[in-house]
């Protein structure tokens, strides 16, 4: 394995890899801030090129039988699974997380994507609806073009998340990932060809947020799907509804992780590392705002700060590894601001803070207050505020005091109070006693400022797709005049 990591091209388009026109994009590793790749930004006329491209594949792929699309995909899915180990070293070098993560968590969700919208594609159908002599039937069809958009922390696994269940459906899709990470796209595009997808039913143009706005407006883009921050967002939503183009909104969090006194304490502080340190806590569903009732808390940060003490951080590619680099030196020093404005608000440091370079070590504050900075902006990074609480009631209330609405946890044994809390807060996706588990049988997203839509799921189908009603006429039409 090298740390080489050049692709043929730097774009897909129409079924094969072209070279892009744009503006050089050097694509860093993490962990070391070397070259591991020069690419290329797409041109406005490629962005057209690759829209256009897509818009001439996609009659004919709608077309297809969907078992045979289906077919297509559960390929795909096992293409990636045979070749895991290299997609996600190639992973590991374009995000500088841990491989031991990456083997788990990017490819193989998004494999497991591939499969299941594979085999969801042909259980789709419509209704029928009598109406005495006459009657009508709904069909699901494809919207057309759907522009998908990545963020940087789950590059792969967002291409496939998106491509997905848009292909299943009979869309075609040109994909812009996060231009801090354009590689794994790339792998998809060639792996969809290998597994049988027609040429330019998934394209993919390189580039930062000018290319991904004209993407967004061309007018072959029926819909746009996003996963990145609230103010890129807000953009993409106001452009593409110019055109009345569906959108899917995949945005940020600070989501809450309520932990009840009568919660199991190793269960709720591991649900909480996984919730803030996990892709160095770069995840958007992170529960970094950790609600603890009085009566645990003490406890709960001892135990916490016992157990990150033997976290390994280091080299990304060392198998034994668990934590690695921010994704660039700019977004660590944001992180290390936050960190700062933290302590100077006063909230106590329990452990982390500083670190070196791209390294940011796992950091905890506790005696926060709902007003700090800590406790209100998206960090994208690991940093977990910790905050006490007295009851219940005072808890829901605290959780709920934010514009964000993507996740929120409950930790306690008391089943009737977890469902009455669950119910009560609000955000797209809980989880009771458990944190970021994302199967793709769930639907996932977001509610207020964390966005629209939904992924994965079945539930994603309606959000690929657009109804048609058709009245059907039994008998003589009957006209007053
Ligand atoms: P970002 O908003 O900076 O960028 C996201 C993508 O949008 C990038 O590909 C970027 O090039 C593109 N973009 C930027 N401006 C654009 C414009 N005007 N028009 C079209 N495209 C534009 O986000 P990021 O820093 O890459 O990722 C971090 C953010 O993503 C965090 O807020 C995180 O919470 C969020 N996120 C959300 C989810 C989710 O599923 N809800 C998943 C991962 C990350």
């Amino acid at each position: 394995m090298t740390h080489s990591a050049q692709p043929v091209a730097s774009l897909f388009i129409d079924g094969a890899p072209v070279e892009g026109e744009g503006p050089a994009l050097p694509v860093l590793y993490p962990y070391t801030g070397r070259q591991i790749a020069l690419l290329h930004e797409a041109s406005a006329n490629q962005v057209a090129l690759a829209c256009e491209a897509a818009a001439r594949a996609q009659p004919a792929w709608a077309a297809m039988a969907p078992a045979d699309r289906g077919r297509v995909l559960s390929r795909a899915a096992a293409i990636i699974r045979d070749r895991n180990e290299e997609l996600s070293h190639l992973e590991t070098l374009d995000t500088g997380k841990p491989i031991q993560e990456t083997r788990v968590a990017d490819w193989a969700s998004g494999a497991a994507a591939l499969e299941y919208f594979g085999g969801l594609a042909a259980t789709v159908t419509g209704q029928m609806i009598p109406l005495g002599r006459d009657w009508a039937y709904t069909r699901r069809e494809a919207l057309g073009v759907c522009a998908g958009i990545g963020a940087w922390n789950y590059p792969s696994q967002i291409a496939c998340w998106k491509a997905a269940p848009a292909l299943a459906m009979g869309n075609a899709m040109v994909f812009k990932p996060s231009e801090e990470t354009p590689l794994g796209a790339l792998k998809l595009a060639e792996i969809l060809i290998e597994a049988g997808a027609p040429p330019g039913i998934f394209n993919v143009v390189q580039g930062g947020g000018q290319v991904g706005a004209a993407l967004v407006t061309d007018p072959k883009v029926a819909k746009v799907s996003l996963t990145g921050s609230v103010p890129t967002g807000r953009r993409v939503y106001a452009a593409a509804a110019d055109g009345m183009r569906h959108v899917t909104m995949e945005l940020g969090g600070k989501s809450p992780l309520i932990v009840f006194d009568d919660a199991s304490l190793d269960d709720a502080v591991g649900a909480a590392i996984l919730a803030n340190f996990y892709s160095s806590g770069q995840i958007c569903s992170n529960g970094t705002r950790v609600f603890l009732q009085r009566g645990i808390a003490e406890r709960f940060l001892a135990r916490l700060a016992q157990r990150l003490a033997t976290i390994r951080i280091g080299d990304p590619l060392d198998p034994d590894t668990q934590f690695g680099p921010i994704i660039n030196p700019t977004q660590a020093a944001r992180i290390r601001a936050a960190i700062a404005a933290g302590q100077d608000a006063g909230a106590r440091l329990v452990c982390g803070g500083g670190g070196e370079g791209a390294f940011i070590p796992p950091t905890v504050f506790a005696d926060a207050t709902d007003d700090m900075a800590i406790a209100r902006d998206e960090i994208f990074g690991p940093v977990m505020t910790t905050l006490t609480f007295a009851d219940e009631t005072e808890a829901v209330a605290r959780a709920n005091a934010t514009g964000f609405g993507l996740a929120a946890g409950v930790f306690t044994q008391d089943l009737t109070r977890a469902h009455r809390v669950v119910a009560a807060l609000e955000a797209g996706t809980c989880w009771i006693n458990a944190y970021n588990l994302t199967p793709v049988e769930m639907p996932f997203g977001g509610v207020k400022m964390s966005g629209l839509g939904r992924e994965n799921s079945a539930a994603a189908i309606e959000h690929y797709s657009q109804l048609k009603t058709v009245y059907v006429g039994m008998g003589a039409v009957e006209a007053p005049y």
